[in-house]
């Protein structure tokens, strides 16, 4: 037995019973007569006691051979302590030590082992395993898996049955790059890694499994963008028999379920927007509702004077800054040099300081008076004491500008509370999306997404317009979820991937499986999937989610640690047939 207790069990009603501890050494402080010896597991920290005059002289040696990390096992006698620790749960006593053995050495560690360690992010990436040590990692790997254990339990009740698909599959489009692996017994042919498993569990619907779900990988071979991996964990969940309101309540139920008992957040109905609403209010499809700041239009009150900057653009929009008029000079040059950057892109900004005394002052004094810039107050909301932010330009330019703009404010304002939380729906998305580098129409969600029935004769005269049976789920302006009620007849299935100009023999080589078992009785059906890693992430309060992943990648998509990606030697390409020309 290498252990009795954990180092996180034993209480002042423990004394003086005898225990086998095992776990890594915290720290030690040696006195000379007295060493004391921190020792850490997943489940604490025990302090042991080396003491001249009750531990044998050859223990006391030993015990000051101990280095940071060494993995030990000591036996001993729980006894009280003299000074106690009121932070520790336990503090009250420690271990009066008549045996050590030390199980394993171990390097000095390239960084602390602490809550707060001297680690930058690369060196515990490539020892990630001396990080997983350390509180933070640990409880939010900890946290992850309680999350994982209640999503489980609620679909499970609610009758999902978690279906296992295939890692070796045939290419799935979701908008981004497979990855791919060759096939050796198959000269010449690949498979490719699912971007997700949509197909699969539209099979299993086809199958009658009629609730399905998973917690499982995705792999899309994406440009990384910030806080993306290119491995990334789904809640991957399909239903037969539904309409779009019945997936909604559902899933409202499952975010719900996990806010109460997670954090104890009761979160009330979950209001439903258009993505043309999202767009126009929010200047975003995953707007964060938990403050104002609505996107006020003023093209109709801008465009009567000589101001050529507006007169000449699709939109000019504008958000009132809570509090904004107070600001300085020097603080709205720095908000337009601010908004004049390349990640954001806007030429530049008009601004309108609402007096507290009902007076305007703005930038384009020149142009409006005091009865226009109350206009623009009316339509934004602005109140005494705002500041109205105005920007022009292209519609699907200055929108995202004047959302960065707003999401900006909002932080610095302190109004993105992480403890506070507000969902909503997006629907109503456009079924498809041009795309300017191929010069064609995309599926916005993917190929299989439904059209409204109402909108299918515009697939061909206005196709931008048509819109999907498609729905995100938002969470305080982060998408973590999203689906669409799936095309289930093989007609509108063709006649889909018509529109998004494949040939059908095209169609029928890569999706004729698809095609062929819709014509075996397919039921309607209709599904979602929300991004795990984010929403444990969201609901632990935390920025990144690479501290929810046990090993995460780096931004360019390298598993520093192990080294992955890397070359594999000639026998291994031999045999895979594939010739590298370097
Ligand atoms: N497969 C989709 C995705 O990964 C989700 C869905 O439509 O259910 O975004």
């Amino acid at each position: 037995m290498y252990r009795s207790h954990s180092c996180g069990k034993l209480r002042a009603s423990d004394i003086n019973t005898e225990v086998t501890l095992a776990g890594w050494v915290q720290k030690t402080r040696d006195k000379g007569f007295m060493i004391w010896v921190d020792l850490r597991d997943r489940y604490g920290i025990t302090q042991l006691i080396f003491d001249e005059e009750r531990t044998a002289a050859s223990v006391v040696e030993k015990a000051k051979t101990l280095g940071r990390e060494f993995v030990i096992q000591v036996k001993g006698t729980v006894i009280e302590r003299e000074s106690k620790n009121k932070n520790m749960p336990t503090g009250d006593i420690e271990i009066l030590v008549n045996e050590v053995t030390i199980l394993n050495e171990a390097l000095v560690p390239p960084f602390t082992i602490e809550d707060e360690t001297d680690g930058g992010e690369d060196i515990r990436m490539k020892y990630r395993y001396l990080d997983i040590r350390r509180n933070p990692v640990k409880n939010s790997l900890i946290f992850r898996h309680q999350v994982a254990m209640k999503v489980r339990n609620y679909l499970s009740q609610e009758g999902f049955i978690e279906v296992e698909t295939p890692y070796l599959i045939k290419s799935t489009p979701e908008g981004a790059r497979d990855f791919v692996v060759p096939s050796r017994m198959n000269e010449g042919q690949f498979y490719a890694l699912p971007q997700s498993p949509q197909t699969f569990k539209q099979l299993l619907m086809v199958g009658g499994m009629d609730k399905y779900f998973q917690i499982v990988k995705c792999f899309r071979d994406e440009d990384l963008r910030a806080d993306r991996q290119p491995e990334f964990t789904q809640i991957d969940c399909e239903m037969a028999f539904v309409e779009q309101e019945d997936i909604l309540t559902i899933f409202e139920g499952l975010t719900r379920h996990l806010l109460k008992e997670i954090k104890g957040v009761a979160i009330g109905d979950f209001p439903r927007m258009t993505y043309d609403e999202a767009m126009r209010t929010y200047g975003n499809d995953k707007p964060d509702i938990r403050f104002g700041m609505k996107f006020g239009e003023l093209n109709e009150v801008a465009r009567h004077k000589d101001f050529n900057v507006f007169n000449s653009a699709e939109l000019v929009v504008g958000i009132a800054v809570p509090g904004g008029a107070a600001y300085t000079r020097k603080e709205i040059d720095k908000l337009i040099d601010w908004v004049k950057r390349p990640q954001v892109g806007a030429l530049g900004m008009v601004y309108v300081k609402c007096n507290e005394d009902g007076t305007y002052k703005s930038s384009v004094d020149k142009f409006y008076d005091q009865k226009d810039l109350a206009q623009w107050a009316q339509i934004t909301d602005a109140k005494p004491g705002d500041l109205i932010c105005v920007l022009s330009g292209d519609i699907h330019k200055v929108r995202p500008q004047l959302s960065a703009l707003r999401m900006e404010l909002a932080e610095r304002l302190g109004l993105r509370n992480p403890e506070e939380f507000a969902a909503l729906w997006v629907v109503d998305f456009p079924l498809l999306e041009w795309d300017e580098e191929t010069a064609r129409y995309h599926a916005m969600h993917h190929p299989f997404t439904s059209p409204k029935p109402e909108d299918i004769p515009l697939l061909d005269t206005q196709p931008g317009d048509v819109r999907a049976n498609a729905y995100d789920l938002v969470l305080n302006g982060n998408e973590i979820g999203g689906g669409s009620i799936r095309i289930h007849d093989k007609a509108t299935q063709a006649l889909m991937f018509d529109h998004l100009g494949f040939t059908p023999e095209e169609a029928k080589a890569q999706f004729g499986f698809l095609m062929d078992a819709f014509q075996y009785g397919a039921p309607p059906h209709g599904g979602i999937a929300f991004g795990f890693d984010r929403l444990v992430a969201i609901l632990g309060g935390q920025e990144t989610i690479r501290d929810f992943i046990a090993f995460p990648k780096n931004n360019s998509g390298r598993d520093v640690m192990i080294d992955a990606p890397a070359n594999i030697d000639a026998g291994q390409l031999k045999e895979l047939h594939i010739k590298l020309d370097l």
